[in-house]
């Protein structure tokens, strides 16, 4: 992790797993043991010189990492104001970011003698990634999935299954990621003497928050040394990504958080509206609350149960923030926009025809923003984009769904 060359990674979570008021582990006492084991486990690993060139070796060779950056020649001509750049994490192995924290946990599996990888997964993305990861590592993978999301993602059922992993349907309640999510977390409850958890995103409780974050950092560590090469040595001015639970914006935000002239920019899901229900923008209008074991921003009713929630892209469908993007938002070192679906399908036509790339819905959401600044800003200032995951799997959705602003899309 070469935590000693970034002084942020290395002050944040406290010793009890606290970012400010935000963290910690607010399950009940029985699941103590099982994260306290992984947190202990971790921290002697992490910096072992052997973990690291394993966990090199695999982001290499598995991967294809280091992903590049590449600066947006059409976009930023068309546009005419601030130089936009991607960080390529689309070019990951499956298609996204997530595979870096899933290469991740399993190879703290197999370092603590752990057999199976545990998961929910809501789209899929999470669980085709981690059965790719576990699939490598030898190690069995039993992902949890709402009934009516496998219904909806067969496709992805499949990809998992090919992968060997067991798919578990979850059917209580809206069988969907919510449901999916508890009936995981149960079963590495039951199962943690053989078994490791592996969460889809910077959310949970501790030490899941700091683990997906130190593994999702080496995109902004990455980003951060390709920026200064490309750019003659100077930083970004802007570093914009699309937030659900934050891990991917935890990410590439790791590189820049040590430098406070860099501003950073979250971008939320505003999906049809403003109205409650109908968009997924939690730290727009999101307050204090407990999801999924710890304290944190959270769109939610006034009895404290989770809000509906809604967006064209389903990785963006989530009722929260992690703990850690929770205080930086609070300490005002973020700051926030949110995007509609219709911005975000025009963004995927128009960045499909003039970059030759097609962006995922949920990274869309960081391009549309990126555009929007880059039109405030004059062409002495650069914007870096984490580009999250391509858009392969939203093709049949939108083609089906939408129409080019040309006509008809097929
Ligand atoms: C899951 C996903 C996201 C959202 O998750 P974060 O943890 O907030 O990063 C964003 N982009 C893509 C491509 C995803 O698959």
């Amino acid at each position: 992790m070469q935590q000693d060359d970034l002084p942020y990674l290395v002050k944040f979570p406290d010793a009890t797993g606290q970012f400010g008021r935000f963290g910690g582990n607010h399950y009940p006492p029985q699941v103590w043991p099982a994260l306290e084991e992984l947190t202990s486990t971790y921290l002697s690993l992490r910096d072992r010189p052997d973990f690291q060139h394993d966990l090199d070796t695999v982001r290499v060779g598995l991967q294809g990492r280091p992903t590049p950056v590449h600066f947006l020649r059409t976009t930023t001509a068309e546009v005419g104001g601030a130089r936009i750049y991607i960080k390529r994490e689309d070019l990951n192995h499956t298609g996204a970011h997530k595979i870096n924290h899933c290469v991740g946990f399993a190879l703290l599996a197999r370092n603590m003698g752990k057999r199976k990888l545990i998961a929910e997964t809501g789209a899929g993305q999470h669980g085709v990634a981690l059965a790719a990861a576990a699939a490598y590592f030898g190690l069995e993978c039993e992902i949890h999935m709402g009934e009516v999301d496998m219904v909806k993602q067969a496709s992805n059922v499949g990809r998992m299954r090919l992968l060997g992993a067991r798919v578990v349907a979850a059917s209580a309640g809206q069988s969907a990621l919510k449901e999916a999510s508890d009936a995981a977390f149960s079963a590495y409850i039951e199962q943690h003497e053989h078994a490791l958890y592996a969460i889809g995103s910077a959310i949970g409780p501790h030490p899941f928050p700091m683990i997906v974050r130190d593994f999702q950092s080496v995109v902004g560590k990455e980003a951060r040394s390709q920026f200064l090469s490309l750019n003659g040595g100077q930083l970004p001015d802007h570093v914009v990504a699309c937030v659900a639970g934050g891990s991917n914006a935890m990410g590439i935000y790791s590189g820049f958080l040590d430098d406070p002239a860099v501003t950073l920019h979250a971008v939320e899901p505003l999906g049809t509206s403003d109205e409650t229900g109908k968009h997924a923008a939690t730290l727009s209008f999101g307050t204090p609350g407990t999801l999924n074991g710890a304290r944190s921003l959270v769109l939610q009713q006034e009895d404290g149960t989770p809000s509906k929630v809604s967006s064209v892209a389903s990785g963006l469908v989530y009722p929260g923030v992690g703990p850690e993007i929770a205080m930086l938002h609070e300490e005002g070192r973020l700051k926030i926009a949110a995007i509609s679906n219709n911005e975000v399908i025009a963004t995927f036509f128009r960045f499909a025809k003039s970059e030759g790339i097609i962006p995922a819905l949920e990274s869309c959401h960081a391009l549309a923003f990126a555009i929007k600044l880059a039109e405030r800003r004059p062409p002495s200032e650069t914007i870096l984009v984490n580009l999250s995951g391509r858009g392969d799997k939203d093709v049949d959705f939108v083609l089906n769904e939408f129409r080019d602003a040309d006509g008809p899309a097929r």
